[in-house]
């Protein structure tokens, strides 16, 4: 028997997260944001649960080229567009969309001998100050990329920094909405909590919307809204089953650095999951797990192959028992990944990514 830990993807929450973002938006086109291996989810896997997307927005040539082998034919966009000045030849063959947000890139297009024009977003940096053109040096970009006969459609873009609040998001969209005013083109806004908070306006929803997390599951504001509050479905489970048990009495101890010591006896199971896998070697005594879909709590330290949790109200936990770190439980039980990253003092995006190699994944 293989080491009894995997994940499941769940290609029926995809699709449904995928309808949850359409109606949020609605008559605006979804980019499904697929960077980051679909965010730790696999991109092929990913995909096949997003295919009713009309654009897939990601960073890698290589990833693109992946879509294009599974004959997605619809719009790819490079959300950072090319590193290099070679990635343009790329691109033509590929016919992706890219972003545009530095003068350099377009340097690059102007050099560039292409049969095949390009189709660009130009970013605009509306107060994110990651990439993107100033607004006032926005109008010379759109005038410089529109003159290139090597471009033959330019939309806007931008980002905003506090989607997750309401901080913000009307001075960016203002300031993003009166710079473009006069310039024909489409508008692209909204990350995921933008779209689930924002984008009712349809100022704001603009003609395409970027949602992430929220087609995985996660809730882009947690914790002052979760997942279900949003309607939205985790895409990944992470599970695996006891392999141990100990007997502790009080004053035991549990694990490197003697973290946690029994105040009286109990019972801890010992789970196959450690930070090897990807999970958080900062979750704390207290991060919630699910034991045969039953709430209980991690014990002591996480070491890199195995948790240990607490059994002291589980008496019917027996080795092979199954164990939820995140995702959908048996039973019909839930363990929100945004709950446990919290806990673990980061979120549920990280978790997500970090998910390790050697963890087998199913699609289910
Ligand atoms: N758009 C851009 C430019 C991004 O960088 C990202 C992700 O960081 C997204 C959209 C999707 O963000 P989220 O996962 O918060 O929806």
């Amino acid at each position: 028997m293989p080491r009894p830990l995997e994940a499941l993807v769940h290609l029926d929450a995809l699709q449904h997260n995928l309808t949850r973002a359409r109606a949020c938006a609605p008559d605006a086109q979804v980019w499904a944001v697929v960077k980051a291996n679909a965010y730790g989810h696999g991109l092929v896997r990913a995909f096949e649960g997003l295919r009713a997307a009309d654009g897939f927005a990601l960073l890698d040539i290589a990833e693109a080229r992946k879509l294009r082998e599974l004959d997605w034919r619809g719009p790819i966009l490079l959300l950072e567009g090319v590193f290099d000045a070679r990635d343009l030849e790329s691109c033509s063959r590929l016919g992706l969309w890219h972003v545009v947000h530095c003068e350099q890139q377009i340097d690059w297009l102007a050099q560039h001998k292409t049969e095949w024009p390009h189709r660009v977003f130009l970013k605009m940096n509306t107060g994110m100050n990651r990439l993107g053109f100033t607004p006032q040096a926005f109008r010379n970009a759109w005038l410089r990329l529109s003159a290139l006969p090597q471009v033959d459609e330019v939309s806007f873009i931008t980002h905003f920094s506090d989607a997750d609040s309401d901080k913000g998001i009307a001075q960016q969209a203002d300031i993003f909405l009166t710079h473009t005013a006069d310039l024909s083109g489409e508008r692209s806004l909204c990350n995921s909590a933008a779209t689930l908070r924002h984008a009712h306006d349809p100022k704001v929803r603009g003609d395409w919307v970027r949602p992430g997390v929220m087609l995985y599951g996660a809730s882009p504001d947690y914790p002052e809204h979760d997942a279900a509050h949003w309607q939205l479905r985790p895409a990944m489970t992470l599970r695996s089953r006891l392999i141990g048990l100990q007997h502790l009495q009080a004053g035991d101890t549990v694990g490197y650095g003697s973290r946690f010591t029994a105040e009286q006896a109990m019972r801890i199971g010992v789970v196959a999951c450690g930070y090897a896998d990807g999970y958080p070697r900062h979750a704390p005594t207290g991060t919630p797990v699910l034991v045969d879909g039953q709430r209980t709590r991690i014990v002591g330290r996480v070491s890199m192959d195995m948790v240990t949790v607490d059994l002291s109200a589980l008496p019917q936990a027996q080795i092979g028992t199954e164990v939820t770190l995140w995702g959908q439980g048996p039973h019909g039980s839930l363990l929100s990944i945004d709950e446990v990253a919290l806990h673990a003092g980061t979120i549920g995006y990280e978790l997500m990514c970090a998910l390790s190699q050697r963890v087998p994944v199913l699609t289910v």
